[in-house]
């Protein structure tokens, strides 16, 4: 049957995931146990790193993150200017300062030059985004932290036993994707990942980090903070204390409260049983999708080249020409035909919140350029190949 309503998403679920969180309600046992630790381990083993640490949202994976390497007022904390605001929220909840970057020409990613330039006494850590899916050029973005290393000042052991600002991707968008054949999880110092109800991988709400081993620092004892960091600085977790005679705890910092539950987790483990066919489905809707729009006066952000392979999260295309307001119009008349678009993102600067304080989008032209005239397509594992075309034959008439 011919679709004649395209949604911008649909969440992916299948009787594997309803199976999965049936028994966890029927186990006996609901919030954060054994099938967290086993959607960790799972976790880490699909990310090639030794320990994954899965938490309720990226947002406050990514915020303990900057807590547990000591960042806070006075420092100061690199982000790009071309992204979603809990990249850069995190940076206010902690204290430090941000320092936004513009997007690099014809790129959506940071200009790494400028990026270098930023890096001062006060710099403490870096938050790359793999917008769409798409890994960063880490190698440049290393190149530059290495190159800065004389004006790195640590403030705690942690900083200082990395040496050098401290590389903390917001890898939101890309679990599954790889560069030079290190997947995403492991190739920043840290990684946060999002497992929200629109990302590729869902568990409705939920997130996580992963880090590179440190030399000198114990794998465990960072799980541990991180532990300690998202349930109270409580010494035990619910689980623990509810075996015989274990109720005694301590408190060692008045904390926060972040941990994943075992509901969310088993969605999780299922979606990621799945998660190489929702992959290669999204694959082929992109392949589909660049080989319709070949020869229009259109472009796209690439998803895959020699050096990297993106997770396919988002498919932007740039319509060269379009103002701001053409742009609009255009979603608009899209809509009216059925087909939802989106734009990813409203540069940080033009939005109320950063606007207030001190940032304007004179000074980011780059990301205002990337912005103006930019659609995001519809594009899910759940999508049907009558909706696809649907998209590509209807915006092709549009345009
Ligand atoms: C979704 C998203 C986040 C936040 O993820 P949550 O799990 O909802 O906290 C952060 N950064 C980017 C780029 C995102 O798209």
């Amino acid at each position: 049957m011919q679709a004649r309503t395209v949604p911008f998403f649909r969440p992916d679920i299948t009787d594997l995931e309803v199976e999965a969180v049936s028994q966890v309600l029927r186990s006996g046992w609901i919030t954060t146990g054994p099938v967290t630790k086993t959607f960790e381990n799972a976790l880490a083993d699909y990310c090639g790193t030794e320990r994954f640490v899965a938490l309720n949202a990226q947002t406050n994976a990514a915020e303990l993150c900057l807590r547990l390497l000591g960042i806070g007022p006075g420092d100061q904390v690199i982000v790009p200017a071309y992204t979603y605001s809990a990249s850069c929220s995190i940076i206010y909840h902690v204290g430090a300062t941000p320092v936004m970057v513009d997007c690099g020409p014809q790129s959506f990613e940071m200009d790494y030059e400028k990026m270098g330039q930023a890096i001062t006494e006060k710099t403490k850590a870096i938050i790359p985004v793999d917008l769409a899916g798409v890994p960063c050029d880490y190698q440049a973005i290393f190149e530059q932290v290495e190159g800065k290393k004389a004006l790195f000042r640590p403030r705690t052991d942690l900083q200082e036993k990395i040496g050098r600002v401290a590389v903390v991707a917001d890898t939101a968008h890309s679990l599954g994707a790889s560069r030079q054949g290190v997947p995403a999880g492991a190739i920043a110092d840290f990684s946060n990942f999002s497992f929200h109800a629109v990302k590729n991988l869902t568990t409705a709400e939920g997130g996580g980090s992963s880090w590179r081993t440190i030399e000198g620092v114990s794998n465990h004892d960072i799980y541990t903070t991180f532990m300690r960091l998202s349930l109270h600085g409580q010494t035990k977790d619910a689980l623990a204390k509810t075996a015989d005679a274990s109720w005694e705890y301590d408190i060692v910092e008045p904390y926060y409260k972040a941990n994943l539950t075992d509901i969310a987790s088993a969605l999780g483990l299922a979606q990621l049983k799945r998660y190489p066919a929702m992959l290669a489905r999204r694959k082929a809707i992109v392949d589909y999708y660049c080989d319709r729009f070949k020869g229009l006066n259109v472009s796209w952000l690439e998803h895959q080249g020699p050096t990297f392979e993106s997770s396919r999260h988002l498919f932007i295309m740039n319509l060269p020409g379009f103002s701001e307001e053409m742009r609009n119009d255009f979603i608009r008349r899209a809509s009216a035909e059925g087909v939802s678009l989106n734009v990813h993102y409203k540069p940080l600067p033009i939005l109320s919140a950063y606007r207030k304080r001190g940032f304007d989008i004179e000074d980011y032209p780059q990301a205002f350029a990337r912005y103006e005239n930019v659609i995001t397509l519809p594009l899910y594992s759940s999508m049907t190949d009558h909706e696809v075309d649907y998209v590509v034959d209807t915006l092709k008439r549009l345009l």
